[in-house]
C-alpha cells in the first residue's frame, strides 16, 4: 500500500449549517482527530504545556486569544502523532491571517493541499432553522417549530417539559450574528476558492444528504 498523503480538513460554515455534526461524522471516516481551538487549548492546559500556562490565565479570564498564540497551539498540536494521517478542523481558521498562518504549518510539517468545505445554506433558511429552535427545559430534545414541531405546541413529546427558546435564536439576534459570520469569513472563502481548494456544499439538505456529499468530497480527495 502507498503511503497516503496526509491531510487537513477545513470545515466553514455559518451558525445553524450543521458543521459540528457533520465535521464528527467526517472526521470518524477519515480516522482523523477533529479539532477544534477550544478543545486544543482546552487540551494545552490540561496537560500542563509550556502554552497551556501562558492559555489558561486568558481564557480563565474570558478574554480573546491572540492569533499568534492560536496559531503556535495549532503548530504544536498539529506535531502529534494522532494527526499523521491528516486532520479535521471544526470553526478554524476563521480570519486570513490565520488561514496564511495554517498554510505555512502545513507546509512545512509535510502536509499536502487542504481540502476546504464550505457548508452553504441561505440566510432565509438559517434564519428558519435558529428562530424555529426550541429545546426542551427537562431533558434537553431540540424541536423546531417550522421543521420538526413537537406534537402540542410549546411541550415536548417526550416528557411533557415546557420548550423554550435560546436568549441568542431570537430574530434580531440571528441576523447579527450571520452578518458578523459573513463578513469574518467572505476574504477566508474567497482565499480558499483562488487556491483552487475550496468545496461547496448545499447543507440545505438533510444531514444525511449533506454527509454523502461530503465523503464524495473525501473520497475524491484521497483517491
Ligand atoms: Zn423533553
Amino acid at each position: 500500500m502507498t503511503m497516503a498523503i496526509k491531510r487537513a480538513y477545513i470545515f466553514l460554515g455559518p451558525p445553524g449549517a450543521g458543521k459540528g455534526t457533520q465535521a464528527k461524522r467526517i472526521a470518524k471516516l477519515c480516522g482523523v482527530p477533529h479539532l477544534s481551538t477550544g478543545d486544543m487549548m482546552r487540551d494545552a492546559v490540561a496537560r500542563g504545556t509550556d502554552l497551556g500556562k501562558i492559555v489558561g490565565p486568558i481564557m480563565q479570564r474570558g478574554e480573546l486569544v491572540s492569533d499568534d498564540l492560536v496559531m503556535k497551539m495549532v503548530d504544536q498540536r498539529l506535531a502529534q502523532p494522532d494527526c499523521s494521517r491528516g486532520c479535521l478542523f471544526d470553526g478554524f481558521p476563521r480570519t486570513l491571517p490565520q488561514a496564511e498562518g495554517l498554510d505555512a504549518i502545513l507546509q512545512r510539517l509535510g502536509f499536502g493541499k487542504p481540502v476546504v468545505v464550505d457548508l452553504a445554506v441561505s440566510d432565509d433558511k438559517l434564519l428558519r432553522r435558529l428562530t424555529g429552535r426550541r429545546t426542551c427545559s427537562v431533558g434537553g430534545e431540540i424541536y423546531n417549530v417550522y421543521d420538526l414541531p413537537p406534537k402540542v405546541a410549546g411541550i415536548c413529546d417526550h416528557d411533557g417539559g415546557k420548550l423554550v427558546q435560546r436568549a441568542d435564536d431570537t430574530a434580531e439576534i440571528v441576523g447579527q450574528r450571520l452578518a458578523a459570520y459573513e463578513k469574518a469569513t467572505k476574504p477566508l472563502t474567497e482565499y480558499y476558492r483562488s487556491q483552487g481548494v475550496l468545496h461547496v456544499v448545499d447543507a440545505s439538505l438533510s444531514m444525511d444528504e449533506v454527509s454523502r456529499a461530503l465523503g464524495e468530497i473525501v473520497k475524491r480527495a484521497e483517491g
